[in-house]
């Protein structure tokens, strides 16, 4: 039998089109969408709002949810990792990052991923397949409702970050509209400047996003500045080298506005891509590619047993950031979040422990 069709992904032009289908108004269309993204509401019949035939008609041609939460773990630093099921079996996980002044959403764009980068663990799934935009969106709604209750205020306003499992890029018409719904005032109104969309470097793809009239934040994660090493580590490298990748960079430079910087990431993993000549070469790199609004996140290797690298050295982090900051680029190291829970960047892959510490699933 097919799947309904899933509401949460539709914007409220195709809402309205649906429910004039059905012999209802505009304002049914405002009504659904408000209901399912303002007020996050799981299912039609808790909204009250419509007429019990409505409710009853929208049941038998249509769904309100599509995933469940099979586990969540919390971390020590109060991070919480949910891992979700599509309706048909495949794992999605988000994350909640609490942080004094705002909280972030990492989310997934697809079920694993393809670009099987050396130093991740969700690399090992493989893709399973692309998320759709329903499915993105409603990750974030249950993570929401999950820490602020269903509908529930949320008091530091919400960041979104695609960097959970798969390349953003590879699913990039499902993850732009998911994106434009999350951003109507009448739903969550999550607005793109809140929102960083993490590529390894999908280069015709960060040339259709620069042409976006309303488009996110950009980071590109890097990790190594010669292809050599690159092509080990991301071997999406082979396809789209350093020069060409950075050329890219430079052309989505050139769209930003006054005051606007965009990201390189950088996983540094120790003894292989952490050296102080690695910190040399790559600030190297953005000179030769006259980079100027880009600023580096170092981000220290989350270890896990099936990778067979280490974290950096606390001490060479800041020396490697003190070189990039000697030569002129801004450099900042993100402290990792939820690595006992196997929450952190690199470390999602639909991991189940019982010696993790898991909160009641849903
Ligand atoms: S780092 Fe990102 S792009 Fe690379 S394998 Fe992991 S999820 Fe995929």
């Amino acid at each position: 039998m097919a799947a309904l069709p899933h509401l949460t992904g539709f914007t409220r032009e195709e809402l309205a089109a649906l429910l004039g289908e059905l012999g209802e108004p505009r304002y049914r269309a405002d009504q659904v969408f408000q209901g399912l993204h303002g007020r996050r509401l799981m299912s039609f019949d808790e909204m009250t709002d419509l007429p019990k035939a409505l409710r009853e008609k929208l049941n038998a041609s249509a769904t309100a949810s599509t995933l469940t939460i099979e586990s969540k773990y919390t971390s020590t630093d109060g991070t919480r990792r949910f891992l979700m099921r599509t309706a048909d079996g495949n794992p999605v996980e988000a994350v909640f990052i609490p942080t004094e002044n705002r909280d972030t959403i990492c989310f997934s764009s697809q079920s694993g991923c393809a670009l099987n980068c050396d130093f991740c663990l969700t690399a090992k799934l493989g893709l399973l397949r692309n998320l759709t935009a329903g499915e993105i969106i409603e990750q974030i709604v249950l993570v929401l409702n999950d820490v602020y209750g269903v509908g529930g205020e949320t008091p530091h306003g919400t960041n979104l970050v695609a960097m959970g499992e798969g390349e953003p890029f590879m699913n990039f018409k499902n993850l732009i509209k998911a994106l434009d719904i999350m951003a109507d005032e009448k739903g969550l109104f999550i607005v793109p400047g809140r929102t960083t969309v993490s590529t390894a470097g999908v280069v015709p793809k960060i040339h259709e996003f620069a042409a976006l009239a309303r488009r996110p934040n950009l980071a590109i994660s890097l990790s190594a500045a010669n292809d050599e090493l690159r092509n080990k580590l991301m071997p999406i490298n082979q396809r789209w080298p350093i020069d060409e990748l950075l050329a890219a960079a430079k052309a989505f430079e050139k769209t930003l506005k006054r005051g606007e910087r965009f990201t390189f990431e950088y996983v540094l993993l120790g003894g292989v891509n952490d050296s102080d000549e690695h910190a040399e070469e790559l600030a190297g790199l953005l000179r030769k590619h006259d980079l100027r609004k880009v600023k580096i996140n170092l981000i220290p290797h989350n270890p896990a047993e099936q990778l067979e690298y280490r974290p950096s050295s606390p001490e060479q982090v800041l020396r490697f950031k003190e070189i990039l900051e000697q030569n002129g680029v801004s450099a900042y190291v993100r402290t990792p979040r939820g690595r006992d829970i196997y929450a952190a960047c690199g470390q999602l892959a639909a991991k189940q422990e019982p010696n993790l510490v898991q909160i009641a699933g849903r």
